[in-house]
């Protein structure tokens, strides 16, 4: 068996055989062309209206986000200076066939050369390419083949207008070898909660019909699968679908231990789905995420709006909004304006806020004035407290805008191991399992090279929490948990066996988690999360708690 890793997209797993989508058409060449500049530029013409009308099509019979990336494309085919370059082709006496392939292909690098968005939508532009070229010559569009059973399908990243009209009956699963996280496919995907892992660099390798594991929670793709794999695989997947399926009720251990099960927002219009979905408040509102690309400090009017808005749709339950926690990967224009080497390591989180202090009293001001026009429990935490003495200056902040519960988010590890002296002040911690695990190992949480370190199951991580854990037993304080380990649906239970006592997490996550905290009660979840502890590192801590569960 071997393990090919990309990207996961949600946390599905699916089990399949290979299906591999058709190479592109080969390049025309580059001959003159036998008809009149004229004809060409008829046939030009008349292929890529018809391929715009297709996507357009393609787009309205697919509907949401799918209907928008499908027009945006028939845009792309119709664009007046693409025209011009094809024209020019023809002009110079190529055949249209040529002169598409060659204007595109242009486009194609200026957009490649831009990377980030635009550059995630050269293989939009490519495919555009390839569907006019094959109605050019006559011959089908290249697209998801169709092998007569249900099949992985393996790409090299998918067009929108193939992702969007997958018959979700077939495709088990998608495995590309390029594209990230913010790709189309990667966008259309969790939509439509196809099971994916894109990126997946050595996929190239796999052959037609072979047997794959794809486990998205792991972004991993299983090879040769051991008949143990696919029957652990198969169950995920029933559990999944049963956990789905199942009546939303209060997140609880089997024993009824109650953990409340939290949202993580970054936005107030996300508040229906989380409500919808059985979240039981919020547990992070990232309320950086409102600013990111303003130039100016927003106005406590607008906060309190988007505050207010937020408040509003949880009434009498409990929201943990932090303020900014402005740098690194979310720097904020009017927060963070000195160039630094290292910024994870520099004035961020409530460095900078202190640094700017006008901002936060004015983020406490919209804070106060939201809580006292609504109903929700509102509570307030700080992003990336390092010391003792941070906890005191912003509880005591807080405190002088009336908020009445003020607590920390424990992303340092200094913070983890001396959490019993920072709950003193704190009215709780939060963790923040996505830069506590960055810190703890040393590793850039965005850079690819080091993600293998990035794995919040390294027994390091868990000691940390525990420590926090600890403290909020002794001290009689929650202690929540706000990064993505909260939605590794067993992780969660380790987390809850090493004292946490509330779970927030991105609103898909929460049907598997609230599932799987059935399954154990509290002793259970002690004994899987020492198990955990035991290991010597983040592999064979996840075996060590899939084993303890097991036995459970
Ligand atoms: C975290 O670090 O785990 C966290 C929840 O905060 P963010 O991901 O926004 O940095
Ligand atoms: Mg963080």
């Amino acid at each position: 068996m071997t393990e090919l890793r990309g990207v996961g997209i949600g946390l599905g797993v699916a089990q399949g055989p290979v299906a591999r989508m058709a190479e592109p058409l080969p390049a025309p060449d580059d001959g003159p062309s036998g008809l009149s500049g004229a004809e060409e530029t008829a046939r030009v013409r008349e292929a890529v209206a018809a391929v715009a009308r297709e996507l357009e099509q393609r787009g309205a019979q697919a509907g949401g986000a799918a209907q928008d990336v499908l027009e945006a494309q028939a845009m792309m085919a119709e664009d007046p200076s693409l025209e011009a370059e094809i024209d020019t082709r023809i002009g110079a006496g190529r055949t249209a066939e040529f002169a598409v392939y060659d204007a595109f292909a242009t486009f194609r690098d200026t957009l490649t050369a831009m990377g980030g968005y635009l550059g995630e939508r050269a293989a939009d532009l490519d495919d555009v390419a390839q569907r006019v070229i094959a109605r050019l010559r006559g011959v089908p569009a290249p697209g998801v083949p169709d092998p007569g059973y249900p099949f992985v399908l393996v790409a090299k990243d998918l067009a929108p207008a193939d992702t969007a009209l997958l018959d979700l009956d077939k495709v088990l699963a998608l495995v590309t070898t390029e594209g990230g996280p913010t790709s189309h496919t990667a966008i259309l995907a969790r939509e439509k909660s196809i099971v994916a892992v894109v990126g997946a660099v050595s996929a190239t390798g796999l052959v037609e019909g072979e047997m794959v594991i794809v486990d998205a929670a792991a972004g991993v793709v299983t090879t040769e699968p051991s008949a143990e794999e696919l029957e652990r695989a198969r169950n995920r997947a029933a559990d999944r679908a049963s956990a789905a399926a199942a009546p939303i009720t209060p997140g609880a251990l089997g024993d009824g231990t109650p953990v409340p099960l939290l949202a993580n927002l970054g936005k107030p219009e996300g508040a229906v789905e989380a409500v919808a979905l059985g979240a039981e408040g919020v547990g992070l509102f990232r309320t950086e995420f409102l600013f990111l690309s303003a130039n100016q400090a927003p106005t406590v009017e607008q906060q309190r709006e988007s505050y207010t808005q937020l408040l509003a749709a949880f009434p009498g339950k409990k929201v943990v909004v932090r303020v900014l926690d402005a740098g690194a990967d979310k720097p904020l224009a009017f927060l963070n304006d000195a160039h630094e080497e290292n910024p994870a390591l520099g004035l961020r989180g409530i460095r900078a806020l202190r640094a700017s202090e006008d901002i936060l009293r004015e983020q406490l001001t919209a804070l106060a004035e939201a809580d006292a026009a609504t109903d929700a429990d509102l509570w307030v935490m700080a992003p990336m407290v390092a010391t003792v003495e941070e906890t005191e200056y912003f509880v005591a902040i807080a405190r002088d805008y009336g908020i009445k519960t003020a607590g920390v988010m424990v992303e340092v590890p200094s913070s983890a191991l001396l959490a019993d002296r920072i709950l003193v002040d704190a009215d709780f911690a939060s963790i923040g399992t996505n830069d506590l695990t960055q810190y703890t190992l040393a590793a850039d949480r965005l850079l690819g090279s080091v993600a293998a370190f990035q794995d919040p199951w390294h027994p390091a991580v868990l000691r940390l929490i525990r420590e926090v854990g600890d403290a909020g037993r002794i001290h009689g304080k929650p202690v929540g948990i706000c990064g993505e380990a909260a939605a590794d649906p067993l992780l969660a239970v380790v987390l809850v066996g090493l004292g946490a006592t509330s779970l927030s997490m991105a609103p898909t996550a929460l049907a598997d988690v609230r599932a799987s905290l059935l399954l154990y009660s509290l002793d259970d979840a002690r004994t899987i999360a020492e198990a955990a502890l035991a290991a010597n590192d983040a592999a064979s801590a996840r075996d060590a708690a899939r084993a303890a569960a097991a036995r459970e």
